[in-house]
């Protein structure tokens, strides 16, 4: 057998808040799985499922967090979250902030999408400007940590440097070397 079907019996719990335009909207959802499950091959024949990976049931559309003040001197906020995730590019709303070309309860102001290969933020932090902030996170890549050029070793800034190549140490910087 090589594909089969899992069908859980269950129900689907949405909870709708009141947005800043007074219209009530989803902000999660969650399925919660009854007691009967059914299992059937490609043929809708009832089987016994062989053993597979568990999936949890998670539905990913539309999810809702909470922030919180972060500095300890400050009073107390909370700000509601909203995460939309669609045409492969993730965009966050955090309640009461919006985008000049949307309506209020409607704009995501905070983006995160792949851009001719480089992974970026989009960001409009002025409602009153159309212009987004773009920030490149290339450089943020974890294959971009700074390393030794010969024994790999994560290093700063201080560093040796020769022929544009750094090196951890002088030991490494003669290992290289002897090795031209
Ligand atoms: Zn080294």
């Amino acid at each position: 057998m090589e594909k089969f079907t899992k069908i859980t019996t269950g129900f689907v719990v949405q909870s709708y808040e009141k947005n800043s335009a007074g219209e009530f909207v989803c902000i999660a959802q969650e399925f919660i799985a009854g007691d009967q499950v059914d299992y059937e091959d490609a043929e809708g024949n009832s089987i016994n499922p062989p053993d597979h990976r568990y999936q949890p049931f998670n539905m990913m559309l539309p999810t809702a967090t909470v922030i919180k003040e972060q500095c300890p001197d400050s009073p107390s906020v909370e700000i509601k979250i909203k995460i939309l995730s669609e045409d492969g590019q993730v965009w966050i709303q955090p309640q009461g902030y919006g985008e000049k070309c949307s309506t209020d309860g409607e704009g995501y102001p905070i983006g995160i999408e792949i851009w001719q290969g480089r992974l970026r933020l989009v960001v409009f932090e002025d409602i009153n400007s159309e212009d987004p902030q773009i920030i490149d996170l290339e450089k943020a890549r974890e294959a971009v940590r700074m390393r030794c050029n010969w024994c790999k070793k994560e290093i700063d800034a201080e560093s040796i440097i020769w022929k544009g190549l750094l090196f951890c140490s002088e030991s490494c910087l003669d290992a290289c070397r002897a090795a031209q």
